[in-house]
C-alpha cells in the first residue's frame, strides 16, 4: 500500500510543526489531492521552473520545497504568471506541492541547526527561543578549536554547494573565531541581537549595504561579529538531504530524492 498525500503531509508537520512557523510565513501544501497516493517524493530549496521539471521527470508525486511558492496573498493561477504557471503544470502532472519554510528553520535538525552541526559547533542554543524548549530561529555554538576567521570563510566555501557570489567576509582575515552565531537564509533581522553581538562572528545571507556596514563600525566602536554572508540558496540546501533521511525514516518504502540544481538567482560574478 502506497502512502497518501494526507500522510506524508502529516509526517511532515510532525517532524516541521506549523505552529513553529512565523506569523508570517505560509508553509504546507499549496496544490495536490490529500488521497492520491504517493510513492516517490523529490526535495528542493526553491520551487522554480527547472525544479518542478525535475520533480516530473523523476516521476515524484510530492515535491517538497523549503519555500513557499504561494507566500503572498494570490488571486489568480493563471498561467501567464510563473507562479500561474507553475503550479498549473504540477496539478496536471498528477504532482503536489509542499512546503516547510520557517517551521523548518525552528526545529531541532533544522536548517540553522544543520548548518551548526556541518561547522561542529558544540552546545548550541537558538538566537531566539521558540515556543518549544530547543526551538527557535537561528543558532550560536562554539568551535572545538578556536579559529581565525579567514580559515572558518574557506571551510564554509568547502561545506557547502558552489555558487557565483561565495563567501564574501567582513572583518580581519586573522580574527580569532571561537563563538560563532548563524542564521541559514536572511538573517540580518537577528543583527542587534545580544547572542549575535556576543560573537566572534555572524554567519547569514542577503546581507544589505546599511545592515553590513553599521554592523561593521558598531564592531570597531564597541566590538561585535565578524559578518560571512553566504549564498541563501546554499545555506539552505545543506538541509535537504538530513530531511530526507527524516522522511526515509519516518516513512519506510517511501522513495525520497533532493534535488541537486543550483537554484541560486545569481549565475556569475566578476571580479577584479
Ligand atoms: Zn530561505
Amino acid at each position: 500500500m502506497p502512502f497518501l498525500l494526507d500522510d506524508v503531509t502529516r509526517c511532515a508537520h510532525i517532524l516541521w510543526p506549523l505552529d513553529g512557523a512565523e506569523d508570517w510565513d505560509a508553509p504546507g501544501l499549496s496544490c495536490g489531492d490529500p488521497t492520491q497516493p504517493v510513492y516517490r517524493v523529490h526535495l528542493a530549496v526553491d520551487a522554480v521552473a527547472a525544479t518542478v521539471e525535475e520533480a516530473i521527470g523523476v516521476g515524484a508525486d510530492l515535491l517538497l520545497t523549503h519555500h513557499p511558492l504561494l507566500l503572498r496573498g494570490v488571486t489568480s493561477v493563471a498561467e501567464d504568471h510563473y507562479k500561474g504557471a507553475l503550479i498549473s503544470r504540477l496539478i496536471r502532472a498528477g504532482c503536489a506541492l509542499l512546503s516547510a519554510h520557517t517551521n523548518a528553520d525552528a526545529v531541532s535538525g533544522g536548517v540553522s541547526d544543520i548548518l551548526a552541526k556541518r561547522l561542529q559547533l558544540q552546545h548550541t542554543v537558538p538566537i531566539t527561543e521558540g515556543a518549544a524548549p530547543g526551538t527557535g530561529i537561528g543558532r550560536v555554538g562554539h568551535l572545538a578549536e578556536p579559529t581565525t576567521l579567514g580559515h572558518l570563510a574557506h571551510t564554509l566555501l568547502a561545506l557547502l554547494p558552489s555558487t557565483a557570489s561565495g563567501v564574501r567576509v567582513s572583518g580581519d582575515y586573522s580574527a580569532p573565531i571561537h563563538t560563532v552565531a548563524l542564521c541559514g537564509g536572511a538573517g540580518d533581522s537577528l543583527l542587534r541581537l545580544p547572542k549575535v553581538l556576543e560573537s566572534d562572528v555572524y554567519i547569514t545571507s542577503d546581507l544589505r549595504h546599511h545592515p553590513a556596514s553599521e554592523s561593521r563600525e558598531q564592531a570597531l566602536c564597541a566590538g561585535g561579529p565578524a559578518l560571512i554572508d553566504v549564498s541563501h540558496w546554499a545555506s539552505e540546501w545543506l538541509w535537504l538531504e538530513p530531511a530526507a533521511a527524516q522522511l526515509r525514516a519516518a516513512l519506510p518504502g517511501l522513495v525520497v530524492t533532493v534535488s541537486e540544481l543550483n537554484t541560486d538567482p545569481w549565475s556569475f560574478a566578476v571580479v577584479q
